[in-house]
């Protein structure tokens, strides 16, 4: 089950920067701290170039220091890469007898659009109902920040959430609904209205019986 996570995250595809993470325990410079020094100062000089080109003056006082601000920056806001989701879940799973909906809701997340890598926000909401085990949680929010922390769609990033739930949990069923504002739409274009995006993913139960969807969705309203 574990190695499934890894991959459905896309965890494999980052583990330069993992063995940054676990790796170094005696002092000395790794390949992994090579690896991510380097990779930081390509993302300095991509942000000098665009600076550059939008007309801007790198070397001016205000912008001397923005390249190792925006580096050290994505380093944090696209960490979802690097998140380990097996050790998110680990030590966090206990059995229950219990299977009403375990409901979630109003966890704030911060992601960036993929298109635009401009920010999208909101809040998540998610809904099980357990099999045999709950997880955590503290877990919850975590998990919806390793898929917002990265480049996304919320498309994508609902549906992967549902889908890490439903892969770690095995429950009855899960609902996953994800409300976002765009900084790509609000800042573009002339329209002052800025309508959130709503986006949802059901799977098991949820999928199949609709009574117990508006029963989730009548709980987000209260
Ligand atoms: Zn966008």
């Amino acid at each position: 089950m574990l190695e499934t996570i890894k991959e459905l995250n896309g965890f494999h595809q980052s583990d330069h920067k993992n063995g940054h993470v676990n790796g170094h325990s005696n002092g000395t410079a790794s390949h992994a701290d090579t690896e991510n020094a380097k990779a930081k100062q390509a993302i300095e000089t991509a942000v000098r170039t665009i600076l550059t080109n939008v007309g801007e003056d790198p070397n001016r006082e205000g912008l001397l220091g923005t390249p190792d601000r925006i580096a050290r920056m994505y380093d944090e806001i696209l960490a979802g890469y690097t998140t380990d989701p097996v050790k998110l879940v680990n030590n966090a799973l206990f059995d229950v007898e219990y299977d009403d909906p375990v409901i979630v809701k109003e966890i704030e997340y911060f992601s960036m659009c993929e298109h635009h890598m401009l920010p999208f926000f909101g809040r998540a909401h998610i809904a099980y109902i357990p099999s045999d085990k709950v997880i955590g949680l503290s877990k919850i929010p975590r998990i919806v920040e390793m898929f917002a922390r990265r480049l996304q769609v919320q498309e994508r990033m609902t549906r992967q959430i549902a889908e890490m739930i439903d892969e770690v949990l095995q429950p009855q069923g899960v609902a996953v609904v994800v409300e976002g504002s765009h900084m790509c739409s609000m800042m573009r274009g002339v329209k002052k209205e800025h309508p959130r995006m709503m986006t949802s993913y059901m799977l098991g139960k949820y999928r199949k019986d609709k009574d117990l969807r508006r029963e989730f969705m009548d709980q987000l309203r209260k």
